[in-house]
């Protein structure tokens, strides 16, 4: 089944936050002022059980989810979260089962992992430099600890690995070729991040983004690249390929070029809400219907509703503002 929303964009990805909780403090995502020691995070019975989220996950792929993304907060930070991979890998038709992670834990849990039946890793490492790295996730990890994670990755299986890169400027944007060229040479695709106004807590400016076009011109000046072509409809990085033929990079321009006519996805916050944006300022909650008895057609037919309304398409309307929205979810409630 295929349902397509007021925009004629067909559901096809589901995100799903697993937890709210990270060991790291990204400035750009959960700043360390707000994120302290006296945050409360949601209790374990607020967040959804793998039970709950592998229910979801299957009504959503009898609507035409294709594409499963595991996501925080830190995803590894859930406790045996290779038992939710397992559950999820077993849903027939889910052509892509990924994660995105920081990386700090993936030597201990890469294996299993692969074992359990995830197809594909994301690690996010925003420089080599170790002290703009530091300063990038709130002094929580060195640049070694992260390339650990990322052999650990190569060991089980996992390359070629995608590597987020969130680009802010005055801060990691001199170390940009740098980190092109070492992935280059090792096989991984490095994709560069426009700095985004996501939640409301980053301080986010204009200013400190980079936008893609002059991220490609720095690489381009000492690695020479030419644009790829798409893989498919709706893809969310514009990809380059090197002019050697050793690989590719990809830039995700949410802010200078928004994508969102071929916005197909839907994100799951850790409690349960739907958010049908990244930057919506309102979720839907579903935690109450999977525990109030509804059945699966129930649930169906609630979802149907919601895709069906879907109008957003905030990073094109960003441009025409006047005012930034001021209410928006948090990027650790939905992970990006
Ligand atoms: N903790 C995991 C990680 O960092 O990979 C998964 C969740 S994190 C929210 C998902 C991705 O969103 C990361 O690659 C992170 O760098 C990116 N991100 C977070 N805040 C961002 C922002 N304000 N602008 C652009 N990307 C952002
Ligand atoms: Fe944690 Fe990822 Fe957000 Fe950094 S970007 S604070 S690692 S959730
Ligand atoms: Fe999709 Fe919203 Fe991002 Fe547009 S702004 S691409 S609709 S998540």
């Amino acid at each position: 089944m295929t349902i397509t929303d007021r925009l004629d964009r067909p559901l096809r990805d589901l995100r799903i936050s697993v937890t709210d909780r990270c060991n790291f403090r990204c400035p750009y995502c959960m700043p360390e002022e707000i994120f302290g020691e006296r945050f409360q995070f949601l209790s374990r019975t607020e967040i959804l059980s793998f039970e709950e989220i592998t229910r979801l996950a299957q009504i959503m792929v009898r609507l035409g989810v294709r594409k499963l993304r595991l996501t925080g907060g830190e995803p590894l930070l859930r406790q045996d979260i290779e038992h939710l991979v397992e559950m999820l890998a077993a849903i027939e038709d889910v052509q892509d089962l990924a994660m995105t992670t920081n990386g700090y834990l993936l030597p201990q849990k890469a294996a299993a992992l692969k074992s359990a039946g995830l197809h594909r890793l994301t690690v996010s490492l925003d420089s080599l430099d170790d002290a703009v790295f530091r300063l990038m996730n709130g002094n929580r990890s060195g640049v070694e600890r992260v390339l650990a994670g990322i052999e650990a990755a190569e060991e089980a299986g996992f390359a070629p690995l995608k590597i987020n890169c969130v680009v802010q400027r005055g801060v990691n944007d001199h170390t940009l070729v740098d980190m092109a060229r070492y992935f280059k040479e090792r096989g991984h695709i490095v994709r560069f991040i426009e700095y985004m106004d996501v939640g409301t807590m980053n301080g986010w400016k204009m200013d400190d983004v980079v936008p893609a076009r002059e991220i490609i011109e720095r690489i381009h000046s000492q690695l020479p690249l030419e644009p790829a072509e798409q893989h498919y409809q709706g893809e969310v990085a514009k990809r380059y390929h090197y002019r050697d033929g050793s690989g590719e990079i990809g830039l995700i321009t949410s802010v200078t070029q928004p994508f969102c006519g071929g916005c197909t996805r839907l994100r799951l916050s850790p409690q349960g809400e739907l958010f049908t944006c990244l930057f919506a300022n309102q979720g839907t909650d579903l935690r109450a219907r999977l525990r109030d008895g509804s059945s699966d057609k129930d649930i169906e037919m609630f979802l149907q509703g919601l895709w069906g309304r879907r109008v957003d398409r905030y990073s094109e309307e960003r441009a025409e503002m006047t005012h930034p929205r001021s209410q928006k979810v948090e990027m650790y409630h939905i992970g990006g």
